[in-house]
């Protein structure tokens, strides 16, 4: 994710800004109903990371992060959670990723093969039949076990009613989608495109985020949020979206949408102040290096690009997601004008 907050204040993964402060402990555990995931869809870059660590601020309310992306390089163990541990001795993920081990017998190498192999692209124009959501499930293998597990586990370890991932995959919220026992609400994160690929022509090589190439950018920007259209669709469930732009502009106003959406109105959002957010030390294990970041953040929208983005790169990424910069309410022939609603 790339906000212009976050940017103003260069990440420094596995430290926070309060240096000194530690996640407090977990709440005492407590029986609870099937948890409700918030999942965050979106484009990288889209403010998915932030809106995560915000949700995971109110009370009852618990930030995974990119759970999805956990089992990647088979180093599940050894993942930084954002407390500073790694995931392995982290109090909250340690005891997940043991009952992961004890519940499918996978190592994290084996869950991420089943979770690539489970929906290929080709399938998504079939998705929602009943054969086709048949053989997702036999092609997953252990990776919904996994994921249930990681859900119920922290849900009954940190005491939370609701979870957030973040783990933007339009894909992957499908295949959420198909566990039984939890209900999942998707907050749809967008972001004008024509900021998203000037954010992505930015070279963060260090951070793991080289730049990418306007048109490519672009065109996989167009097919992520058609993917995300049709999946939501063919398998139906409930839906927020939520504009960037509006997220940065009236943060408390974007967060009680949500609320109201997930029937959880009436939460405290006292850590939401005029132009900051203040975000308390927490675990989220997976996902862009911002993680780290706790502390008042300072919301301030990001139109750098409306500035320095040259023309053709305008025109060219206007006209390659011109279907949803309409769909989206993002001006089409004067895109450098103010878009907050
Ligand atoms: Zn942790």
């Amino acid at each position: 994710m790339s906000t212009s907050s976050l940017e103003e204040h260069p990440s420094n993964p596995g430290l926070s800004d309060g240096a000194t402060q530690t996640p407090p402990p977990p709440r005492p555990r407590k029986t609870i109903n099937p948890p409700t995931v918030i999942y965050i869809e979106g484009f990288g870059r889209s403010g998915t990371t932030l809106l995560d660590a915000a949700l995971g601020q109110i009370d009852g309310f618990f930030s995974l992060g990119e759970l999805a992306f956990l089992w990647d390089r088979g180093h599940a163990p050894s993942e930084i959670c954002s407390c500073g541990s790694p995931a392995a001795h982290c109090p909250i993920w340690g005891e997940a990723l043991d009952a992961v081990r004890n519940s499918c017998g996978a190592t994290a190498a084996q869950i991420a093969h089943w979770r690539d192999q489970a929906f290929p692209r080709r399938d998504s124009l079939l998705a929602g039949t009943r054969i086709l959501d048949g053989r997702i499930r036999a092609r997953s293998g252990g990776y919904l076990d996994a994921t249930s597990t990681c859900y119920h586990k922290v849900a009954e370890i940190t005491g939370s009613d609701i979870l957030i991932d973040s783990s933007k995959s339009p894909a992957y919220r499908y295949l959420a989608n198909l566990l039984p026992d939890v209900t999942v609400h998707t907050v749809h994160a967008v972001r004008d495109p024509r900021a998203v690929v000037f954010s992505w022509q930015r070279d963060r090589a260090g951070e793991g985020l080289p730049a990418r190439p306007v048109r490519q950018t672009a065109r996989e920007w167009t097919l992520g949020e058609s993917r995300a259209e049709l999946l939501r669709i063919r398998q139906g469930g409930a839906r927020t979206i939520i504009r960037y732009e509006d997220f940065i502009a009236e943060p408390k106003s974007a967060i009680r949408t949500i609320l109201d959406d997930v029937h959880q109105g009436g939460k405290n959002l006292d850590f939401i102040e005029e132009g900051r957010i203040n975000i308390s030390p927490n675990h989220i294990v997976c996902g862009n290096p911002s993680r780290f970041r706790t502390g008042a953040i300072s919301l301030k929208p990001d139109s750098e690009w409306k500035t320095k983005m040259c023309w053709g790169h305008v025109a060219s990424v206007t006209s390659l997601c011109l279907p949803w910069i309409a769909r989206y309410s993002y001006p089409i022939l004067n895109p450098r004008r103010n878009t907050i609603r």
